[in-house]
C-alpha cells in the first residue's frame, strides 16, 4: 500500500481547505486496513477516517494517518416477500448506492438522494432529511477498531442514534472505521411525502402516480434549487443543528418573536429551525473576507474561494453568539471540527 506524506487534503474536503496530512493511504481492501493498522510505524499515530469529506472542516494540519476510505461493492443478502437486506461497503459513494436501491425498486432511502458523501459516514450522523433518517432502515454495520484490528458487528441499538448523533460522533469518536452498512428495505412501498417542499414540488412536476423514482427527483430539484453546490462553492451543509427546547422556552420565545419557525417533538420539547434563527440577527448573506452565509440558506457556511479553516470556524463561532444574544439559544455545530 502507498503511504503519502505531507500530501494536501485540499480536494478531499468540500470546504476545500488547504491543510496536509502527515500520513495519508486509500484503503480499497478489508487486508489492506489490518495491514495499516498493525504497521508499527504508525500505531502511535492518530486515525482520521476520510469518506467524501463533506461533513468536515480542518482547522490546521492533520497530524495523524488519514485513511481515505474507497472501499467498493453493493451486494443483496437476504430477501422475503416484503423486505430485502442490501449490504454496502462503505466507500461506496451515498447518492449512486440510493439511486442503485430506486432501480432495484427497493425504498426507504428516496428521500436521501443527493446527500454528498460515502456510504461509511452515513451512520455517524444518522444522516437525515425530507423526514427520513438512515435509522428507519439501518440494520448493521461492521467496523473494525483503529488501534487493534478487532472487527466488530453493531446492530441499530447498539448505535445509539439521534437527531443527527450516533456513538461514532460521541464515545466512539475516531475509534472504529465503518466498513459496510446492510440495510433493511421495502419491495412493497410506502412512501414518506409528508415533508412539505416534497408534495409542493410533486405538483410542480405534475406527478399523478407516486414512485421511488419521482420522489427522489422532487427531492433532487429541491436540493438543486436552494443548496450550494460543493463543487461550485466550498461548503459542508448544514454548519449547525436545529437546536431542540422545552416548551417553555418555546413559549417564552414564540410571545416574543410570534413568527418563530418550530415543529413540536413530543408533548414536551420543540425542534427550532435554526436557519431562521440565524437569518433574524442580520446574517443571511452575511461575509467576512472569504467566508459567508449562503445567501439563499442560512444554516450553510461557505467558502467563497480562499477562506481558510478559522476564518469559517470564527465566523460560526461569531454566529453562535449572535443567536445566543438575541433568542438565549445555543446553537450546537454539526459539523466535524479537526
Ligand atoms: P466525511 O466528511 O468524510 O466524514 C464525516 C465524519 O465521519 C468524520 O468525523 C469522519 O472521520 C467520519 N467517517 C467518515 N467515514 C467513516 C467511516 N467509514 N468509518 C468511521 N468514520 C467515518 N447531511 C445530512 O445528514 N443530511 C443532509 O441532507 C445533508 N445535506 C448536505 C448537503 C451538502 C451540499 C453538503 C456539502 C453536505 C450535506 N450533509 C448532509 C452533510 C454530509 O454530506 C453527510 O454528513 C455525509 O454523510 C458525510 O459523508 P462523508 O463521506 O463526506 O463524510
Ligand atoms: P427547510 O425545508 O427549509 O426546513 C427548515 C428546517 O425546518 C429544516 O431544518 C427541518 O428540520 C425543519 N422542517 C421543515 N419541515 C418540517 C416538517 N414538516 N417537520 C419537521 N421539521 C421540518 O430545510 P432545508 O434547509 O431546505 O433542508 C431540507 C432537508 O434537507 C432538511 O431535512 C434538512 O435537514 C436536510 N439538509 C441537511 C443538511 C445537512 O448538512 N445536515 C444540508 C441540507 C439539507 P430537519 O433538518 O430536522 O429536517
Amino acid at each position: 500500500m502507498t503511504i503519502l506524506y505531507n500530501t494536501s487534503l485540499k480536494s478531499y474536503n468540500t470546504f476545500g481547505i488547504d491543510v496536509s496530512a502527515k500520513y495519508f493511504a486509500t484503503i480499497d481492501t478489508l487486508i489492506s486496513i489490518q495491514e495499516i493498522i498493525r504497521t508499527k510505524e504508525y500505531q502511535s499515530n492518530e486515525r482520521l477516517i476520510l469518506g467524501g469529506g463533506s461533513n468536515i472542516l480542518f482547522t490546521k494540519n492533520v497530524d495523524a494517518l488519514v485513511l481515505k476510505n474507497n472501499l467498493k461493492g453493493i451486494e443483496l443478502i437476504h430477501e422475503n416477500e416484503d423486505t430485502v437486506l442490501v449490504k454496502c461497503a462503505a466507500g461506496e459513494v451515498w447518492h449512486q448506492f440510493v439511486m442503485w436501491c430506486i432501480d432495484k425498486n427497493y425504498g426507504g432511502l428516496e428521500n436521501l438522494s443527493l446527500i454528498p458523501g460515502c456510504v461509511g459516514a452515513s451512520p455517524m450522523q444518522n444522516i437525515g432529511a425530507y423526514g427520513v433518517e438512515i435509522k428507519d432502515t439501518f440494520y448493521e454495520l461492521e467496523a473494525i477498531h483503529t488501534s487493534t484490528g478487532e472487527t466488530r458487528t453493531f446492530n441499530k441499538f447498539e448505535c445509539e442514534f439521534g437527531y443527527r448523533e450516533s456513538i461514532f460522533k460521541r464515545k466512539l469518536k475516531n475509534q472504529y472505521l465503518i466498513t459496510s452498512v446492510t440495510f433493511q428495505l421495502l419491495k412493497k412501498q410506502h412512501y414518506n411525502i409528508e415533508y412539505g417542499a416534497i408534495k409542493q414540488e410533486l405538483d410542480v412536476m405534475n406527478v399523478s402516480e407516486l414512485s421511488l423514482k419521482t420522489i427522489s427527483q422532487a427531492v433532487i430539484n429541491i436540493r438543486n434549487s436552494k443548496l450550494p453546490n460543493p463543487n461550485e462553492i466550498g461548503n459542508a451543509g448544514s454548519f449547525f443543528k436545529n437546536p431542540e427546547v422545552s416548551q417553555k422556552i418555546y413559549e417564552t420565545l414564540k410571545t416574543n418573536f410570534s413568527n418563530i419557525v418550530a415543529y413540536p417533538l413530543d408533548n414536551s420539547n420543540y425542534k427550532l429551525a435554526a436557519g431562521w434563527l440565524i437569518e433574524q440577527c442580520g446574517l443571511k448573506g452575511f461575509r467576512k473576507g472569504e467566508a459567508g452565509v449562503h445567501q439563499k440558506q442560512a444554516l450553510v457556511l461557505v467558502n467563497y474561494g480562499s477562506a481558510t479553516g478559522n476564518e469559517i470556524y470564527d465566523l460560526s463561532s461569531y454566529i453562535l453568539e449572535s443567536v445566543k444574544l438575541k433568542f438565549g439559544v445555543d446553537l450546537e455545530r454539526e459539523v466535524n471540527i479537526f
